[in-house]
């Protein structure tokens, strides 16, 4: 047997250059310990850890157990670790949704999953609604970007019809957040429905066929202390989606054919003009809700810094992912004939939550402690729209106000020894500089958003930051050394599949180095004199933090 002195100047030779560079007091973070959390989170056991379903709960319990070994304060309710959410679940009853058109060329019905989609409204759940119709180009309103889709409009009573998406040519991201709140300005225009049509371009990017496939899934919301469940638009009763046949139906006797409207609003800039319909639609469904509820998991790790410490740093990743798919033909089978239908989520987001808890351990083993205090969430009911995020922001257990900045931590593709890392959402505050500065020393760079079109920084649980003033990113692994690849084949397939398992070739020195490089970011956020500020005139900083100190960009 070798003494253990003999074996450790046997691995100091074998050490690489970088690790001995490192002091004393840098943390180490392995590949071992990354394995370790998401061998457990993406058993099968947990059952792809659904909102509100038992993987769901004891994924929750393993985070706090973890929380709670390292020292950290419980942060939930009434100093638990978790902060239990009660959601309402809405699902179609048995009759199917319907939708009829009327006009100069009749009547015609359509019927929900096949040329369209019928959007639930859990505040109905019998719903009836007849309205005459408008088409009201993109539906949308900004004076900063001279966007006023609904100026010379009356859609009073009635229902609007859009184009998805945005014109050709806005910021990626200004757009994607317009286009997310079209419901609530058609509500403030008194409307009380909403018909979306697709483009050229929304067409190619998620075909009808693709759009039908997810018709029939469950609408969630959070429901507020007070027992109110969440609605962005109330007045918005009636919506739903349009293929082909149904958007002709909609535009008989209009002045200009749907064809030439999208044709127009291909065009860089292009912004149909909006017109009253001849034709009115009837929209008919039934919905039955429940109650589920579903824990985000919140520690705090309090600052050094006796002035610093009242404000908090929140390092957050989604726990929750999408579990068991129903059963289909064509499914893998195993070899004992078994088909694998049960998501889970290594990568999405096990290998978010693997990050977070290691930087938390980083932090707190570290002898000189981050100034600023810590909040790590690991969030529920992402993959239900960001639900769980968006509840904590809006109900956070310390002032919003002393929240000064937030990285998420969603699907990190430790996939390929990444050279550089995307923060969606850089852009727009000192986040960025605070992310490339911080990362620097490690070898890996910034990259600005390889994705724009994808519009990532309003997809994931730090725009639910973003909305409540607090400068955000999102962070990921990027494109160089492999990542474009990588990229591009989970998105196409392991993603939301069974297939994103411990089966993948998952490098876990990436993951080990991923939080490394978190660590690094977040005690930059939590050790800067400054903290995280919108850059001066952002639309997002103006829009959603109007009375904060900006920074010269
Ligand atoms: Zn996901």
């Amino acid at each position: 047997m070798k003494t253990p002195m003999a074996l450790a100047a046997m691995t100091a030779l074998l050490l690489p250059a970088t690790l001995s560079a490192q002091s004393a007091t840098d943390p180490v973070f392995t590949a071992a310990a990354m394995r370790a959390h998401v061998e457990f989170l993406a058993d099968d056991l947990l059952q792809g850890r659904d909102t509100g379903s038992e993987g769901h709960e004891i994924a929750a319990r393993y985070v706090a157990s973890q929380f709670d070994g390292l020292g950290l304060k419980p942060a939930g309710d009434k100093g638990t670790w978790l902060q239990r959410i009660t959601f309402q679940k809405t699902e179609f009853g048995k009759t199917p949704a319907t939708l009829i058109v009327t006009g100069p060329a009749g009547a015609k019905s359509f019927t929900h999953a096949g040329d369209v989609i019928v959007g639930i409204n859990a505040d109905q759940p019998h719903l009836d609604v007849t309205a005459p119709l408008v088409f009201v180009g993109f539906g949308l309103e900004n004076a900063r970007l001279g966007l006023n889709d609904y100026a010379g409009l009356d859609v009073k009573g009635k229902i609007v019809v859009t184009l998805r998406g945005y014109p050709k040519g806005l910021p990626s991201e200004e757009g994607a957040h317009l286009s997310a709140t079209k419901g609530k300005i058609a509500e403030s225009h008194g409307a009380i429905g909403m018909i979306a049509l697709n483009t050229l371009q929304s067409a190619k990017a998620r075909p009808w066929a693709r759009m039908v496939q997810f018709a029939d899934e469950p609408d969630f919301t959070w429901v507020s202390p007070e027992g109110v469940p969440f609605n962005a638009a109330p007045g918005l009763r009636a919506s739903a989606m349009l293929n082909d046949p149904a958007a002709q139906a909609v535009f008989a006797g209009a002045p200009t054919t749907i064809a030439a409207i999208r044709k127009a609003a291909d065009k860089a800039g292009g912004k149909p003009k909006g017109f009253a319909l001849k034709t009115s639609v009837t929209i008919k469904a039934d919905t039955v809700s429940q109650r589920v509820t579903s824990p985000n998991v919140v520690a705090i790790l309090p600052g050094s810094d006796p002035k610093l410490r009242q404000e908090y740093v929140v390092l957050s990743a989604h726990l929750d992912h999408i579990g068991i798919s129903p059963a289909k033909a064509g499914d893998a089978a195993d070899e004992s004939g078994n088909r694998d239908r049960i998501n889970n989520g290594a990568l999405d987001n096990g290998a978010g939550i693997a990050t977070m808890l290691e930087v938390a351990r980083a932090m707190a083993q570290s002898p000189d402690k981050p100034r600023r205090s810590i909040i790590f969430l690991a969030s529920t009911a992402e993959e239900k729209g960001l639900l769980g995020a968006d509840y904590f922001a809006r109900h956070p257990t310390v002032p919003v106000k002393q929240i000064v900045g937030n990285v998420d931590l969603d699907m990190p593709l430790l996939l390929y020894p990444f050279t550089d890392v995307i923060a969606f959402g850089a852009d727009h505050s000192t986040l960025g500089p605070i992310v490339a500065k911080a990362v620097a020393p490690m070898g890996v760079k910034l990259a600005p958003d390889p994705m724009p079109q994808e519009t990532i920084f309003v997809r994931s649980d730090h725009y639910m930051f973003v909305k409540q003033g607090v400068p955000a990113v999102f962070l990921a692994t990027g494109y160089a050394n492999g990542g474009e690849k990588a990229w591009g084949e989970f998105l196409g397939g392991a993603y939301h599949h069974p297939g994103d398992d411990m089966m993948q070739k998952i490098d876990w020195n990436a993951g080990a180095r991923f939080a490394d490089a978190n660590y690094r970011i977040t005690r930059a956020m939590a050790d800067g004199d400054a903290p995280p500020r919108w850059f001066a005139k952002d639309f997002f900083g103006d829009l959603f933090a109007p009375q904060a100190e900006k920074a010269t960009r």
